[in-house]
């Protein structure tokens, strides 16, 4: 861990991505997670992008979600540095969100209508880290991930765009619903699951769309979701280290059939789990 880090300091001399030193605009995708590295050992940085300020210590990593509705445009990237809580630096790059073309699919209507944002309020509800456990995962923040199954195979992408018909006044009526905010991957019922990092267990119980659900927090504002469960391994408020078997899966709450809705959250935007995986070493391909 320690070496992984002292290497992106050195590739990394001040705020930017490791592999895109020396350019001032970064180029993302809807969906994707960027990383930054702070070298200076004596100063503290605060970061604001997309109306969030993530704050960062030196020598770690910073991560950023970039949302998967996130509008395609130019963003800045604001970075403040502090000398004995004095800002002394700032330095402005841009992020030029792209458009990803997501598939689409016609489904049956919903038995249940979704809720705007309900699941942010899930964790907000959920997550009852005291300071010095918040502290230990923000400054612990393990670079290594691991995918939640032991086989991949995604039957419903991330960012899928979901439509069905409705019938009002006898005409056909589309509607369409928010992008798949996680990925589907095949399950059959009892499917071990694993926790995808090192984390807490801030969420292990049943809700009505998402089922039986654990949510695993990582630090850094990193949360990873796992839906439709069958069975809890874990309990709200357990450690748990990564590739721990945290539940078997199932088809509970708004589901079609056995799955896991495996989901990545970064300060409340939806990314692309495996996007996210893959860029924190894990192999799921
Ligand atoms: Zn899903």
């Amino acid at each position: 861990m320690k070496k992984i880090l002292m290497t992106l300091c050195v590739l990394s001399p001040t705020l930017m991505f490791p592999q895109d030193q020396d350019k001032t605009a970064y180029l993302a995708l809807q969906g994707d997670t960027l990383m930054f590295a702070l070298e200076s050992h004596q100063c503290t940085g605060k970061i604001e992008v997309f109306g969030k300020t993530y704050e960062c210590t030196s020598g770690y990593r910073l991560i950023i979600g970039v949302d998967v509705a996130q509008k395609p445009g130019t963003y800045p990237v604001t970075r403040k540095v502090f000398y004995d809580n004095t800002p002394q630096e700032e330095i402005v790059r841009t992020i030029q969100v792209q458009e990803r073309h997501f598939p689409e699919k016609q489904m049956k209507p919903p038995r249940f209508s979704p809720v705007k944002n309900r699941d942010l309020e899930i964790i907000e509800i959920n997550v009852a880290l005291t300071e010095g456990e918040r502290k230990y995962f923000f400054q612990n923040f393990s670079s290594l991930f691991v995918a939640p199954l032991d086989a991949i195979t995604v039957t419903d992408e991330f960012g899928t765009k979901r439509s069905y018909t409705v019938w009002q006044k006898k005409k056909p009526v589309l509607v369409t619903s928010p992008p798949h905010r996680g990925v589907d991957l095949r399950a059959d019922s009892g499917t071990p699951v694993r926790a995808a990092g090192n984390g807490i267990v801030v969420c292990a119980s049943r809700f009505s769309l998402e089922g039986n659900m654990v949510i695993v927090y990582h630090g850094s504002g990193v949360y990873s979701l796992y839906m439709h469960l069958k069975e809890f391994k874990v309990h709200h408020g357990e450690s748990v280290s990564l590739g721990k078997i945290i539940a078997l899966s199932d088809n509970t709450g708004a589901s079609a059939g056995p799955h896991l809705h495996f989901a990545v959250k970064i300060k409340g935007a939806n990314v692309d789990p495996l996007y996210f995986l893959r860029k924190l070493g894990a192999k799921v391909d």
